[in-house]
């Protein structure tokens, strides 16, 4: 089910060009709407239910709403960060509360990628990336 702002706990990020929802979003839903300084899912249908929106927002303001085989009766769950951990929080609609505890993990933001000084940097060798460091293969006798 697609993701949706709680307007009361968003604060648009404090202003700047780009929300943290807004960065995030592998597909470019989250807008904010600068006169109210709230953000919201411009396409909800289009929501790939991948999280990213909800466990970034510093204010905890991004919900989403669970099918039932994940999240039974109608229940809530919800992320809440700390520098090592990540604690997800799962409501019952009958008022039951569990809560799951997992680290994180602490590679620096942006420092994911390994190949990123590799991009274009050898578009005419007909290799693919790294394929000339594999080793030789064992010539069949
Ligand atoms: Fe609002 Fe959270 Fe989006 Fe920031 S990341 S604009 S606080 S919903
Ligand atoms: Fe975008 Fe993923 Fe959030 Fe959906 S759950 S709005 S696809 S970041």
């Amino acid at each position: 089910m697609p993701s949706y702002v709680e307007p009361e706990k968003c604060d648009g990020c404090k202003g700047g060009d780009k929300t943290a929802c807004m960065y995030i979003c592998p597909n470019d839903l989250m807008v904010l709407n600068v006169e109210e300084m709230k953000a919201y899912n411009q396409e909800p249908d289009a929501c790939w239910e991948c999280y990213s929106c909800v466990k970034i927002c510093p204010q905890g303001a991004i919900f989403v709403r669970g099918y039932d085989d994940f999240v039974p009766m109608g229940g809530q769950v919800h992320p809440m960060r700390s520098s090592d951990s990540i604690m997800w929080t799962v409501k019952f609609r009958n008022g039951n509360m569990k809560r799951f505890k997992f680290p994180i993990r602490t590679t620096a933001e942006g420092a994911a990628n390994d190949y990123a000084g590799e991009r274009g940097a050898n578009l005419d060798d007909e290799c693919l990336l790294l394929e000339a460091d594999l080793p030789t293969p064992q010539k069949l006798a």
